[in-house]
């Protein structure tokens, strides 16, 4: 389990997070979503320990995590842009993390996760040469074959559409499925955040503006602000 317990964060003296509680159970799918610049990004920053809370603390499995750096953390986090290595070939950049980790996972298991995610066709290509559903797919296996303890994802369907946007999706719940991996992604998108989902928090400038399932949302937005970013995407 994953507890946020009153974190707050300023940005040039300006209030970017403020009193931000909440709880994932293990093997949860939530969504961070809010309008642009509400402060989901940085929230997911705090979460991996990219970027230092000014207050509060991060809990995990009964563990306090809020002064462990991020290498020690074991979170791991597929940017938005995937930051892939344009010169390596797919396989070489899912196992790049890997480098002086070996005896983290063994072969058959990165094989494994290479067949889940369908990518054996494409180990061998330059990234310049997959599409955008191949490269979240490699960003994705880089990701997990690192065995992270929490799965981060920043906008993992921005920049997909139609079917690819679908399938990615289902990737994405299966993973957490399979792997009984704790995901949390952040999402710009109600119509996303409400499909893809087990519980959904809302943040509106800063602060959360309501923490629960898609039909909680749906049937109980706790005040106009979620009522009608929710609504006028339906
Ligand atoms: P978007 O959907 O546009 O990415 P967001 O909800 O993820 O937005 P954040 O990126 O977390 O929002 O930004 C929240 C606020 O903090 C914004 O006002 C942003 O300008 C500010 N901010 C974020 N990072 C920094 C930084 N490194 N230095 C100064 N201000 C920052």
């Amino acid at each position: 389990m994953l507890e946020l317990q009153n974190i707050g964060k300023q940005f040039n003296q300006k209030i970017v997070l403020e009193d931000i509680n909440f709880e994932i159970e293990s093997g949860e799918i939530v969504s961070l979503l809010g309008p642009s610049g509400s402060g989901k990004t940085t929230l997911l920053h705090i979460i991996l320990g990219l970027t230092k809370m000014d207050q509060g603390r991060i809990i995990f499995n009964g563990k306090d995590l809020s002064h462990v750096s991020m290498k020690n953390r074991g979170f791991n986090i597929v940017f938005q842009d995937y930051a892939l290595f344009p010169h390596l070939n797919a396989y070489d950049n899912i196992v790049y993390g890997l480098k002086n980790k070996r005896g983290l996972i063994s072969e058959k298991e990165i094989r494994e996760y290479i067949e889940f995610l369908e990518l054996k066709p494409h180990l061998t290509k330059k990234i310049g040469e997959l599409s955008g559903g191949q490269k979240q797919r490699v960003a994705l296996a880089r990701t997990l074959v690192m065995k992270p303890k929490l799965l981060l994802l920043d906008e993992p369907l921005s920049a997909l559409d139609g079917v690819i946007k679908e399938s990615i999706k289902e990737r994405i719940q299966s993973i957490a499925r399979e792997f009984k991996l704790t995901t949390i992604i952040v999402t710009h998108d109600p119509e996303e955040a409400l499909t893809l989902s087990d519980k959904i928090l809302i943040i509106q400038n800063g602060g959360i503006s309501q923490f629960g399932t898609p039909q909680q949302i749906i049937h109980q937005p706790s005040n106009d602000f979620v009522k009608e970013f929710i609504l006028k995407q339906l």
